[in-house]
């Protein structure tokens, strides 16, 4: 690749450097890699750039993990909550988690992702640093602003935020999420991750399906939400459903990818009510 490149002390410089064409250079194992899906003449290189690492406990039970945070290093910290520690393990190369950024894997939004349907079903939120208005003489950005945003948003309505800067995300501890991931090895690609959290009492489903996309399956989590038997709901789920948009393909049939969508909704299911304790209706 033949780009610029730029090493920012602070986030503002950081943002303020970003146009449609550069891209944020985290750890580099996507952008640097022969024949990577990101194309920049300018690299704004994050190493360097204050504030965008560490994991700290924050108030109300929540976890704040800097975007500049490796996979590895999340996997170290005993802060990190259980649930988004199993889906970091999805990473299965070592050489990769001691590269590769939390906040690079979540702004690929890819449809493979390793943790996306994971933070939608634990309804995390992104801290977002965005620049605005016109470039005054010395290259900044008017206006600057923070934003609190749902990962749900952030990974859905993609082109809102295609130059903001990903400070951190924000892990709630009072959740409870289960997540599986299918894959044909390890190491290769997920074809299907999903993930089913209880989040102040209401279900919350994610999903991302290769060659299809990341979902939160609002209908289904809202069903089961306002039914007195989700159990039922699910199952009629898995046999009757006909929702996303999914093709045939290397990784399976479009019927054998939403059976297994079905029965994998169903355990998570089960076993989100196992650990509350709870009696499970008959699915
Ligand atoms: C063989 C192989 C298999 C893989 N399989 C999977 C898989 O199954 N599932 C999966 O999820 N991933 C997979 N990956 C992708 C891998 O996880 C990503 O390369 C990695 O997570 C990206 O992180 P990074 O820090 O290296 O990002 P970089 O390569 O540095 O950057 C990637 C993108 O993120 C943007 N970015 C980086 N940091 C920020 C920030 N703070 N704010 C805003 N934008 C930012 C950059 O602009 C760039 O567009 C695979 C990669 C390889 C090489």
């Amino acid at each position: 690749m033949n780009a610029e490149l730029y090493s920012p002390r602070s986030a503002s410089e950081a943002v303020s450097l970003k146009t449609p064409s550069a891209a944020f250079l985290a750890g580099g194992t996507e952008i640097l890699r022969h024949g990577s899906s990101v194309h920049a003449d300018r690299l704004i290189m994050l190493k360097n750039t204050e504030g965008l690492k560490g994991i700290t406990k924050e108030q109300d039970q929540t976890v704040k993990i800097g975007a500049m945070t490796t996979f590895a290093e999340a996997l170290r910290s005993s802060a990190v909550p259980e649930y988004f520690r199993k889906a970091i393990r999805y990473m299965a190369s070592g050489t990769k988690r001691n590269m590769a950024t939390i906040g690079g894997n979540i702004a690929l939004i890819r449809d493979d992702s390793y943790l996306a349907a994971v933070l939608i079903a634990a309804h995390a939120k992104l801290v977002l640093l965005m620049a605005d208005g016109e470039r005054g003489r010395d290259g900044a950005f008017a206006m600057e602003r923070k934003e609190l945003v749902c990962i749900r948003r952030y990974l859905l309505e993609p082109d809102l935020y295609r130059n903001a800067l990903i400070l951190s995300v924000l892990l709630r501890e009072d959740v409870k999420v289960v997540s599986k991931r299918y894959a044909n090895t390890a190491e290769s690609h997920s074809f299907l991750t999903a993930a089913m959290g209880i989040v102040d009492g209401k279900v919350r489903i994610g999903v991302s399906v290769k060659n299809s996309g990341v979902f939160f399956l609002k209908e289904l989590s809202e069903e089961m939400n306002d039914s007195a038997d989700p159990g039922k709901i699910l199952a009629d789920f898995a046999d009757s459903w006909n929702g996303l948009d999914i093709p045939d393909d290397i990784f399976g049939s479009q019927a054998y990818k939403r059976y297994l969508l079905g029965v994998t909704l169903t355990d998570l299911y089960r076993s989100l009510q196992e650990d509350r304790g709870e009696e499970v209706s008959d699915v």
